[in-house]
């Protein structure tokens, strides 16, 4: 009975290390100061040449502007992180255009018109007006 006994624990000692060896991950140690698992932090893991396996930052989600108006994503800007949108060209943060860089080419027809529209309205009250008023002043004079 005690052999057996033996026999059997040697067996499952056995199969814990197997398992304990199957399970065996490397640990990975973060390469920066920051701890905390937030949006700045994000990394992947990447094997080296070496057969070590180790995290790489990633940058966060390069952008599109929006148009201020209709949230709609602008043609012709290319997508870029704050500080880099700073440091490209011109040429790549804007469109050559009213607004452009800040609002779609419809918003901004729309509010063209709009203008125009108004201006025309107040041309339109003020000849009304015109013609309303001189029987007043000859009533005056
Ligand atoms: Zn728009």
């Amino acid at each position: 009975m005690n052999i057996l006994l033996y026999i059997l624990i040697g067996v499952l000692r056995f199969l814990l290390v197997v398992k304990r060896k199957g399970n065996m991950v490397q640990r990975l140690q973060f390469r920066r100061r920051l701890s905390y698992n937030t949006k700045s932090n994000r990394r992947r893991i990447v094997r080296t040449p070496g057969g070590r396996l180790v995290y790489h930052y990633l940058k966060k989600p390069k952008r599109i502007p929006r148009c201020g108006q209709c949230k709609e994503k602008l043609r012709g800007i290319i997508p870029a992180r704050p500080m880099e949108r700073a440091r490209i060209c011109r040429r790549k943060q804007t469109v050559k255009r009213a607004y452009g860089g800040v609002l779609c080419h419809r918003c901004v027809k729309e509010r063209i018109i709009r203008a125009f529209l108004i201006e025309e309205q107040k041309i339109v009250q003020a000849v009304l007006k015109a013609k309303q008023e001189p029987p007043k002043q000859t009533q005056k004079s």
